[in-house]
């Protein structure tokens, strides 16, 4: 048994530290923050079954030019921050070849099959299940030429990792999810996959039961993290703590964090804005609308509208733009829906050029482990590389 800090509370953090626990260490998490208030709160909440590949960068000259230009409601880029994510960014397109990417999913396939059961386990014993719907994940395609090659990939990845998927056309889909009224050429649906409808709720639960099983939540700076004679150390509002082993779990905050002990991890911060809306009746899943890149997900909250990636600074002012789009989109789903309060959240996907979280050790720091880099699926994989970075920790 081992003493171990864990520094962020996030769904990766939470699920590390719940996996330590589990084989029988002594943990602490630590955050500066509440459990689940930031990356691990404002996603769209969806427990990705489905998703076995990893999202690559593409290559193909007409769509970068698509977003070069900002003609993609998926992806905007700020070219005046270009300085800031431009090297990131290029080793992401370097890695992004179909021979890397195809690798990379075998390992990413690996750990996305085991998300509901690790999910599964969380969600039963810490009493969560009203937070979680089984109803699957859609894709919606407004036009025939946006549906056709979307259903050929979906097949294939149907059948290459045994996914239960259904294609519906227009009239389909509005009679099984009546609060979806557009006319939609037709939708993805994927079974498999689960969502959550208070995505923060749901990690608080996940640390209550930490909790609950005897671990430690305190509030910290992990700035303050430091190396000493056998462990680390790290201040605390309730005073120093010591430890053998320190993990890093701080989602977009790890590449500038490790850069402290000397390791440069690149990461590509895509960042995403929410906010919500109230339709007169939620639908039964969260969709993504394909054409138009944005997911809207039933949350307690109201309509989820999450945007796709913009490629900024960290700390620059929110452009909204994106979301825009999104809430006069959502209007051809669903004619009756209305603006809710305005406010408007927005985080940063941590994403790692290489397509993988970081799991692991820190090469030149005994006791010091990574495991960061999530990327769009931290949210669904959390418990899982928790267990990962666990059975690692204890092979030393
Ligand atoms: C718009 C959007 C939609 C998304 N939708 C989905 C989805 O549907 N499904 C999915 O699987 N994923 C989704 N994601 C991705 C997912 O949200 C992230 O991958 C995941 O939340 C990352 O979790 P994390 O624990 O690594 O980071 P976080 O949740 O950000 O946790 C990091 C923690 O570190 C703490 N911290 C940082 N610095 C310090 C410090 N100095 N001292 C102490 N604590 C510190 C923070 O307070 C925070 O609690 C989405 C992301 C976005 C932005």
């Amino acid at each position: 048994m081992s003493e171990i800090i864990v520094l962020g509370a996030g769904m990766v953090g939470v699920g590390t530290a719940l996996a330590l626990q589990a084989r029988g260490h002594a943990v602490t998490l630590i955050d500066r923050r509440a459990p689940g208030q930031e990356t691990s709160f404002g996603n769209a909440g969806v427990i990705q079954a489905e998703a076995m590949e990893p999202y690559a960068m593409p290559r193909a000259p007409l769509t970068l030019l698509h977003y070069a230009l900002g003609r993609s409601n998926d992806v905007k880029i700020r070219w005046r921050d270009l300085p800031q994510f431009a090297r990131p960014v290029l080793s992401y397109f370097m890695a992004s070849t179909p021979r890397y990417h195809a690798e990379v999913s075998k390992v990413y396939a690996r750990m996305i099959a085991q998300v509901r059961q690790d999910h599964g386990a969380l969600i039963d014993a810490a009493g969560a299940d009203h937070l979680i719907q089984r109803t699957g994940l859609g894709e919606i395609y407004r036009t025939d030429r946006a549906l056709t090659p979307a259903i050929q990939d979906a097949q294939r990845k149907a059948e290459t990792y045994g996914l239960n998927l259904r294609v519906l056309h227009g009239s389909r889909l509005r009679a099984e999810d009546t609060a979806i009224q557009g006319d939609i050429a037709g939708a993805l649906i994927w079974d498999d996959s689960w969502s959550c409808t208070d995505p923060g709720a749901l990690v608080q639960s996940y640390a209550d039961l930490f909790q609950q099983r005897g671990g430690a939540v305190q509030q910290g700076d992990a700035n303050s993290l430091h190396q000493t004679g056998n462990g680390w150390q790290v201040q605390t509002d309730s005073g120093l703590m010591s430890a053998e082993h320190a993990v890093v779990a701080l989602g977009p905050w790890s590449g500038v964090f490790v850069k402290r002990f000397g390791y440069k991890v690149p990461m590509v911060l895509k960042r995403g804005y929410h906010t919500h809306m109230t339709a007169p009746s939620a639908p039964i899943r969260p969709y993504l609308d394909a054409e138009h890149g944005y997911v809207l997900a039933p949350m307690r909250a109201g309509l989820r509208l999450t945007s796709g990636a913009e490629l900024t600074g960290q700390n620059r002012p929110q452009r909204p733009d994106q979301l825009s789009h999104a809430r006069h989109a959502v209007r051809g789903l669903i004619p009756d829906v209305t603006d809710g309060d305005g406010a408007i959240w927005h985080g940063h996907r941590p994403c790692l050029p290489e397509m993988l979280p970081r799991i692991g050790k820190a090469n030149n720091h005994p006791g010091l482990w990574f495991n960061f880099g999530h990327g769009h699926q931290g949210f669904t994989l959390g418990p899982t590389t928790g267990h990962i970075l666990a059975d690692l920790l204890d092979k030393g």
